[in-house]
């Protein structure tokens, strides 16, 4: 043992400034050795931080997509701000339905973050390949996917899934801002129930009305989902791969109609009172809940920078 131990050292010690030495040689030019070397090693090392501070200067970065810098600014907050949409918050929270009222969602007049995935008894499934896109909509639009939800279960529709909701970014090709800008607006990229699943893309038939004359079942469901939205003026518009390339892949919903309202019975404590005296003393039973819940460090949002400045392309997988 003792021998091979020794050995090893006296090995390890001869070799040593030979693997340096090639080191060297493998890095620099042939020939240069010692001081030489790291001199010119240190030249080296600063070229490539200028060229990288050149391309920083050099890249305009066009943000077609706004709003994961615009998230950090997003709070929620118990009772709706002045201007909000009092009413349809009210109608809310009278149908039962969990949201947070938020503030500083730009462009959007009654921003709601929605803990609910099931609306009007369709389930809204985030697409698959959108894993960033916040799940904010304005109230009226919220209300009136709820009200669409029954049309749409009529016509066998179980889920809808989703790629965009708020979205604070300009309409193709225009300096216009998009109906997403103001959470009036919504992406749906495929649906299922009765019929399977049927995606806008290879699921969409050139067939008219609301489906009566497509040759299959998803060509029918996809074109009953138009119907049940904007036929009965719920939606005033429903971009269909129909209208136009861009919306090959998607249903553009948007602009929610005033007129629709939810039939429920609306009471005082609906409409979320200024009480902030009330809210900070809780009674004795629910006091160790109620901290946790007054608690501002303790919310849903999350206060890391998002990994991505933009959206991912809509009809790719992330890998590719
Ligand atoms: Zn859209």
């Amino acid at each position: 043992m003792k021998y091979s131990i020794t050995f090893f050292l006296l090995f390890f010690l001869l070799a040593l400034p030979e693997v340096g030495h090639v080191d060297a040689q493998t890095k620099h030019a042939p020939g240069s050795r010692g001081s030489g070397a790291k001199k010119k090693q240190t030249v080296k090392k600063k070229k490539p931080s200028k060229k990288t501070g050149k391309k920083g200067k050099k890249v305009p970065e066009h943000v077609w997509n706004k709003t994961p810098m615009l998230m950090k600014y997003v709070k929620p907050i118990k009772n709706p701000l002045p201007g909000m949409d009092r009413e349809c918050i009210a109608r809310l929270r009278a149908a039962r339905i969990r949201f947070d009222i938020l503030k500083g969602v730009k462009g959007v007049k009654t921003p709601l973050k929605l803990y609910e995935t099931k609306l009007g008894g369709v389930v809204y499934r985030r697409a698959w390949n959108n894993k960033t896109a916040p799940w904010i909509l304005d109230c009226k639009t919220v209300e009136n996917l709820i009200i669409a939800g029954k049309k749409l279960r009529a016509y066998g529709i179980a889920s809808m899934y989703w790629t965009s909701a708020w979205r604070y970014s300009y309409v193709h090709g225009t300096t216009k801002l998009s109906n997403h800008a103001y959470g009036r607006a919504i992406d749906i990229t495929a649906i299922d129930g009765g019929f399977g699943y049927a995606a806008l893309i290879g699921g969409w038939e050139r067939c008219g009305g609301c489906g009566q004359g497509c040759p299959s079942k998803k060509g029918r469901a996809l074109r009953a989902a138009v119907c049940a939205l904007k036929g009965s003026g719920i939606f005033k518009t429903v971009y269909t791969p129909d209208y136009d390339a861009l919306h090959r892949d998607h249903f553009h919903i948007d602009s929610p109609n005033e007129a629709h309202k939810l039939k429920v019975k609306v009471k005082p404590e609906h409409y979320g009172k200024v009480e902030d005296k009330k809210e900070d003393t809780p009674p004795d039973g629910d006091k160790k809940i109620d901290k946790k819940n007054d608690d501002p460090d303790r919310n849903h949002w999350n206060d890391q920078e998002p990994e991505l400045e933009y959206e991912p392309p809509r009809s790719r997988p992330h890998h590719y």
